[in-house]
């Protein structure tokens, strides 16, 4: 079960906003969203771009990942699914590990709690900076 989805007001802004996460995988912070939506709308300030990230995670439709880190990085994404951090450049990068449905059941079937959702975070070494030594 998932968190109803709230109603949000569609805006250019918004769309813009929903459309450089959707169309990424990296996983961006603020910043980035900013800068890529500022391809298209030279006149959206970073302000705007923060409170539309918030309301598109308010309604469900994306994610925010923070990571305990200080700043937060978004996931066009909105469905549960795992990440790996690494932990030398920092890549965000989505697991497809069938796992999801299972921790839950297995928590409930010990317990007698229900699960509405949980975080999984791996922390590693990336292929890439493995290889750069
Ligand atoms: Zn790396
Ligand atoms: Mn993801």
């Amino acid at each position: 079960m998932t968190k109803p989805k709230g109603f949000i007001r569609r805006t250019k802004q918004r769309e813009l906003i929903l459309q450089a996460l959707k169309g990424t995988k990296c996983h961006p912070t603020a910043d980035w969203v900013y800068e890529k939506v500022r391809e298209q709308l030279p006149s959206i300030s970073l302000g705007t771009v923060y409170r539309n990230l918030r309301s598109l995670v308010e309604a469900g439709e994306v994610m925010e990942l923070t990571f305990g880190s200080s700043f937060s990085r978004f996931d066009g994404n909105p469905e549960n699914h795992y990440h790996f951090v690494c932990e030398e450049c920092g890549q965000v990068s989505d697991l497809d590990l069938p796992l999801q449905e299972q921790l839950e059941k297995q928590l409930e079937a010990c317990s007698s709690c229900k699960v509405y959702t949980h975080r999984l975070e791996f922390y590693g070494v990336c292929e890439e900076c493995l290889s750069n030594g």
